[in-house]
């Protein structure tokens, strides 16, 4: 069986003023104090640079919640990977529901951003999961497939050991509404059995895949304890110093 390191993420999402996100991310810091779980966080674009320096020396890693598309130029309020790189960040978050089904992101435009984060040197949490329409006809499966196709098109092993999928199924992002651990399960072995026909075995094997949808210190436990589900992306939950470290310990 592989091992592969439990992975934690913090997705603060359009909340904290800066004063609260430099006390959360110092919290945080503060309470990771090994590296047996994979810790990030992942502040609005304005507070990175602030919240990098209070995680300066703890193992905790920063990331954004988006990243351009583009590497450089006139892009009008974009932000591209080197500047993220630059603030400290490690991670990119790309393909979040949110992003796809508020502002329309496309699976072309997904795979334009994985890319660029990819070769400037960013790692990427990827973001999948069907929605309530989706599932209820029965068709999270096509949609992982699409999803996994659209998004991972053309990458490079090398580049693939810089990517963590998270499984965020849409009915369950904000809603209260956990996946059960045997739904997560499900998912997860899915899109990990689409990984291995199409990269192989040893991608399949070491590609972390995290389940993301009203994740609480409560259900942690019955989540994490399904063979494929290889750690939390927590939004609500992770804006509170307390729950998200319980979050931690749980995984
Ligand atoms: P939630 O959000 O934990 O508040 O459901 C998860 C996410 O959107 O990443």
């Amino acid at each position: 069986m592989p091992t592969r390191k439990k992975f934690v993420a913090g997705n603060w999402k359009m909340n904290t003023t800066l004063a609260e996100a430099k006390a959360l991310g110092a919290a945080v810091a503060k309470g990771v104090t090994d590296d047996r779980v994979t810790v990030a966080v992942f502040p609005p674009y304005p507070w990175l640079t602030a919240v990098g320096e209070v995680l300066k020396g703890s193992p905790v890693a920063l990331g954004a919640q988006d990243v351009s598309s583009e590497k450089k130029g006139a892009f009008t309020g974009e932000v591209s990977p080197a500047m993220l790189l630059e603030t400290g960040c490690k991670y990119a978050l790309i393909g979040h529901s949110e992003r796809r089904h508020i502002i329309g992101e496309s699976e072309t435009f997904i795979n334009h951003k994985v890319h660029t984060a990819l070769e400037e040197g960013l790692s990427v949490v990827l973001c999948m999961g069907e929605t309530l329409a989706e599932r209820e006809r029965g068709l999270q499966e096509r949609v992982f497939q699409r999803q996994v196709y659209a998004a991972c098109a053309g990458l490079t092993d090398e580049q693939f050991g810089r990517i963590v999928i998270a499984y965020e199924p849409v009915w369950a992002i904000g809603t209260g509404k956990v996946a059960t651990p045997e739904q997560a399960q499900e998912a997860h072995a899915f899109v990990r059995s689409k990984l291995r026909q199409l990269y192989g075995d040893k991608i399949a094997d070491s590609t972390p895949i995290v389940y993301g949808g009203s994740v609480t210190p409560d259900n942690t436990v019955g989540l994490m304890s399904q063979p494929d589900v290889d750690g939390a992306l927590v939004g609500g939950a992770s804006l509170k110093a307390d729950s998200f470290l319980a979050i931690v310990k749980a995984a």
